[in-house]
């Protein structure tokens, strides 16, 4: 029993599903790595059962497919990907790896037989490399829209970021910097003038504007034609307030699919109450351009 009711943006909180297998990684700062190492209870079968119940429910919600590695099995890729109906918007997020099972041929045919499903194929590629990469002409390639996710951490090497952004001009692949999401707070989430990260970007690109919401947001630049975003979001994915109405709800940003099909409504391990979750009430994406621009 959910101890609020929940409410949710138009269209339905985005559904994150977690695939059944591992990446072959081990990336020092990776959080979902270790419920990788036990498997037992992994299951495609309840998780296919979930997409379809979080279909049912939002038939216009974002999925998002993360790991793990998404793109380390094709073949159960393909059967969770064919639950989800056109009408929803549907991301893969992966390192687009080097591995035995898969050429990179596969993996670009696999994009391609799927372009009309595929919004856009979100690839990390972090300053420093901690994983085997597909050379950037590979990822050039991705016959869908694609971005590269890049994380800054504290101690990213600030001389090369010019050198980074270059890598991506070539192909023109936009880039969306982070901030480590474990040390945002509501408080600084949105300040400016000591986030060291935002005060570097600034120094180096153009600053073109900033759009986001309670739980998010993003600071847009250009650099040679190439739109970059620095992107800051909460570690938690549930906000508790009153409505107008004078009814405190839940509202949910982010709705898990874990690997054993187990719906969470946090990132923080909460199992959602699904049927409270059929008798949520929607408000207006609270998504909102604040400054500027968002679109060049
Ligand atoms: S590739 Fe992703 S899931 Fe695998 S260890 Fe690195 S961060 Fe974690």
């Amino acid at each position: 029993m959910a101890q609020y009711p929940y409410k949710t943006r138009e269209g339905g909180a985005t559904v994150t599903v977690f695939v059944p297998y591992d990446c072959n990684n081990h990336c020092p700062f990776c959080i979902n790595k270790e419920e990788y190492g036990d498997m037992t209870g992994f299951s495609l079968e309840k998780i296919c059962e979930s997409i379809k119940v979080m279909d049912e429910i939002t038939p216009y919600c974002d999925f998002v497919f993360t790991g793990g590695e998404p793109m380390a099995n094709l073949e159960s890729l393909q059967k969770m990907m064919d639950c989800i109906p056109t009408t929803h918007r549907l991301f893969i997020n992966t390192t687009f790896p080097v591995q035995n099972e898969y050429s990179a041929d596969d993996m670009i045919a696999f994009c391609e037989r799927n372009k009309d499903k595929i919004t856009c194929i979100n690839i990390s590629r972090h300053m420093k490399k901690y994983v085997e990469e597909s050379p950037d002409e590979v990822i050039a390639r991705i016959p869908t829209r694609k971005r590269v996710n890049c994380v800054l951490y504290k101690n990213y090497p600030k001389d090369k970021i010019f050198e980074y952004a270059d890598r991506f001009v070539k192909w023109n692949i936009p880039i969306q910097f982070r901030y480590d999401y474990t040390e945002t707070t509501p408080e600084n989430l949105y300040e400016q003038e000591n986030d060291t990260i935002l005060q570097d970007l600034k120094s180096h690109f153009t600053y073109m504007g900033l759009d986001g919401c309670r739980m998010r947001n993003g600071f847009h630049f250009a650099y040679k034609g190439l739109h970059l975003t620095y992107h800051k979001t909460l570690p938690y994915s549930t906000i508790i307030e009153e409505g107008d109405d004078g009814v405190t709800y839940a509202i949910l940003y982010d709705i898990l699919i874990k690997q054993n099909g187990d719906i969470h409504s946090d990132w923080t391990g909460v199992l959602m109450d699904v049927d409270a979750y059929r008798h949520v009430v929607f408000e207006p994406n609270d998504n909102v351009l604040l400054d500027g621009t968002n679109e060049f």
